[in-house]
């Protein structure tokens, strides 16, 4: 079958970018919502009300208008229109891949006046019981992984906490999904009545536990039952390996974790995620047995990517028996995903296979992460806002490999 790439949206000159005049309430926090409330001259007492009314509009209704907002007085609502709006990140890209997969281009203000904008991508992915939208936490990422394309971009800048739940407001606003919306339609997508968006994963762009504070109160607006309301089982937090942060992670969010392990020694693994030479396996895996509330119902994830002769032997599959031994866990393996550059090659189907299978006897569920997407670079670790810089050609052959596997 073609692939259909659907530029639903057409990418938008670089030129033409205005920041936004006046800041969003979208995507902000109880606490936030308050303080713009008193700045629009509501008393300190009318707050909490004003608040749960902003909250319900926002993130229920999904309202892109203060107009919209019928029980909230005209005066006050004039008084919001005055100072705010309910914008959200420019979507300057829109692609739908032949397997229900969407990514979106986003544009966020640089953090100086007059400096260029930065864009992030985000993707959903639709599965038959689940729809499952993975989020950035930065732009670009710090950290270097040798086979992660976000690691080689050059800019990088945290993303506020508004801007990482205006990734879950824009993918809903794109899908539909709020009641009384009209659905989009396209391969994948949940029938009428379910909610497109169940599921989500921070696997974008960027190290979440490296903008700890940010990525915390967005999840907690995400999983508000009065709001969003996914549920923190539902949210899964994925890490290189950022030791000291995790116990925090589980104490303040309280979300499913996920490490990136991709090696089973230190000296692979220090060359694979750099992270390692200060957080050797040892500590990292010890972080995850003392993880909060991790038991059997709540396993950790093991992310491991699958990587032609460097990581894939059933030596290896062996080795990462012994050392989750004891761990509540998962086991997620992932076709590496190539990019245009990249040294290494996914590993042959048949060795991911055996690999499982290890995995699999050893009592463990070891489902094979299945790449989606990849005709519209959406997978796994070729999230990178400068997709627009590859030629046409590299474009081609990246759709090509998509769909000879
Ligand atoms: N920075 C965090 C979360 C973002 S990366 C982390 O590293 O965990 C999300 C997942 O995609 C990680 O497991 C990462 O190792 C994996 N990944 C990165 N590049 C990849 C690639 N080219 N192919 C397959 N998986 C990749
Ligand atoms: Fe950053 Fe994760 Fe990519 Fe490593 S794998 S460079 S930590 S985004």
């Amino acid at each position: 079958m073609t692939p259909t790439i659907e530029p639903a949206i057409e990418k938008l000159p670089l030129a033409q970018y205005v920041p936004p005049a006046r800041p969003s309430l979208a995507g902000l926090s109880r606490d936030a919502l308050a303080a713009a409330l008193g700045e629009a001259g509501v008393a300190p007492a009318q707050r909490r009300m004003r608040v749960a009314q902003l909250w319900h509009w926002i993130y229920v209704r999904g309202a892109r208008s203060f107009a919209d907002m019928t029980n909230v007085s005209k005066d006050l609502r004039a008084a919001l229109e005055a100072r705010f709006t309910l914008d959200r990140p420019e979507i300057v890209a829109e692609q739908v891949s032949a397997d229900g997969t969407r990514k979106w281009l986003l544009r966020l203000p640089g953090e100086t006046a007059g400096e260029r904008p930065h864009e992030v991508e985000c993707v959903y992915i639709p599965e038959s019981d689940r729809g499952t939208l993975c989020v950035s936490s930065q732009v670009g990422c710090t950290l270097n992984c040798s086979f992660c394309h976000t690691g080689t971009q050059r800019l990088v800048r945290n993303l506020t906490a508004a801007e990482i739940v205006a990734q879950v407001l824009v993918a809903r606003d794109r899908l539909g999904d709020y009641a009384g919306r009209e659905r989009a339609r396209g391969p994948g997508l949940p029938v009428e009545g379910e909610r497109c968006v169940s599921n989500i994963v921070m696997m974008g762009m960027g190290e979440p536990l490296y903008n700890f504070d940010a990525v915390r109160d967005a999840l907690l607006v995400v999983s508000d039952g009065d709001g969003l309301a996914i549920s923190r089982r539902r949210i899964t937090l994925s890490t290189s390996g950022v030791v000291p942060m995790i116990a925090r992670a589980g104490a303040e969010i309280g979300v499913m974790l996920a490490v990136s392990l991709h090696a089973v020694r230190d000296d692979l693994r220090n060359e694979l995620v750099p992270l390692n030479r200060k957080y050797p396996i040892a500590e990292l895996l010890e972080a995850c047995r003392n993880y909060p509330s991790v038991s059997n119902s709540r396993r950790i994830t093991f992310e491991y990517v699958m990587l032609k002769d460097v990581n894939d032997s059933i030596a290896d599959a062996k080795a990462l028996l012994r050392l989750l031994k004891g761990i509540p866990a998962k086991i997620n393996l992932i076709p590496f995903n190539p990019w245009p550059g990249t040294k290494y090659e996914c590993s042959d189907w048949d060795r991911i296979e055996k690999f499982s299978e290890v995995v699999f006897n050893a009592g463990y569920a070891s489902p094979v992460r299945t790449p989606r997407g990849r005709d519209i670079l959406a997978a796994c670790g070729q999230l990178k806002s400068a997709t627009e810089k590859l030629s046409a050609r590299e474009r081609m052959s990246l759709r090509a490999m998509a769909m000879t596997d």
